[in-house]
């Protein structure tokens, strides 16, 4: 009788060692990239470093803004940097979905923002402007857009209190991107920049009935609507008249709407005025929360 021959167990297949050798290899040769990236590259191209001061404006740079919000203390930092004095504003929690943690105030040294509410007058019932009135809130019906805010209380606040990136990017904004336009368009500097409420604690208005509206980011204070420029030379131009280059009937005024807008875009993550929609007429909407647009 033949002997059998014992079955040989098989010992540890030898691929986990192989494995494990070639994902050791693969994670070394990232690393060394990763290290070559940081001596090659200039930091501001660098997605993973922080935003400094000087660095000059990329595609990054919505996005290194955005997430300043995960560092309070160089948030901070970056604005005393700037010549930007922040007073520390109170936490606070108005509906579950409403809440503002890490907010700062621009008491000085920063753009000076003035606060402007201005609710239009009801027009006189019977006249031409309430037939008006009459005609668009039905063309916004059909258009399917919400209808205006009922008259009351907002919680809009008065003080210009908002997260810590808004503030950072409304200074770069202002300093890089305003001041700059204004020059060269107005021949004049921005003196106030007009706008008419930073935390607001509501949903989003996107005129979407499909949708159950989301969390605005004035729900957070991570947002400002910007509705006008005062510049040193007197002149004021407000949305939505200057968009159509309404103010003082002169073209430049438009210019520089549009220049504002677009330089807004290289700093905010979200920028929508009146090429947007309806809604954004008579405002610039800027926001640091997770989308991106620029319209
Ligand atoms: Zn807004």
């Amino acid at each position: 009788m033949k002997p059998v021959k014992p079955v040989r167990k098989h010992s540890a297949p030898p691929w986990p060692v192989g494995l494990a050798a070639e994902l050791f290899a693969m994670v070394s040769v990232a690393a060394v990239c990763i290290m070559a990236l940081g001596f090659l590259v200039p930091k501001h191209l660098l997605p993973w470093t922080p935003l400094a001061w000087n660095d000059p404006v990329t595609p990054l740079t919505p996005w290194k803004i955005a997430a300043l919000r995960h560092d309070p203390s160089h948030c901070r930092a970056l604005l005393a940097e700037a010549g930007v004095t922040v007073a520390e504003a109170p936490n606070r929690m108005d509906e579950d979905y409403c809440v503002v943690e890490d907010a700062v105030g621009l008491p000085s040294g920063g753009p000076q923002l003035v606060f402007e509410v201005q609710p239009p007058p009801p027009p006189q019932p019977g006249s031409p402007e309430a037939a008006a009135l009459a005609a668009k809130l039905a063309a916004d019906a059909a258009a399917g857009l919400p209808p205006p805010e009922p008259p009351g209380p907002r919680l809009v606040s008065s003080v210009p209190m908002m997260r810590c990136p808004v503030a950072v990017g409304l200074v770069l904004w202002h300093q890089r991107g305003l001041n700059p336009a204004a020059a060269s368009i107005i021949g004049s500097r921005i003196k106030r920049i007009q706008h008419n409420g930073t935390y607001a604690c509501r949903k989003m208005r996107t005129g979407d009935k499909r949708q159950p509206p989301r969390p605005s980011q004035h729900a957070t204070a991570n947002a400002i609507d910007i509705v006008g420029f005062e510049f040193e030379n007197g002149r004021v131009l407000k949305l939505p008249g200057a968009w159509k280059g309404q103010e003082d009937e002169t073209e430049d005024g438009a210019a520089f709407m549009k220049a504002a807008r677009d330089s807004a875009c290289q700093y905010f993550k979200m920028t929508l005025g009146p090429d947007y929609n309806a809604l954004h007429a008579d405002h610039l909407h800027l926001d640091m929360g997770g989308l991106r647009g620029c319209r």
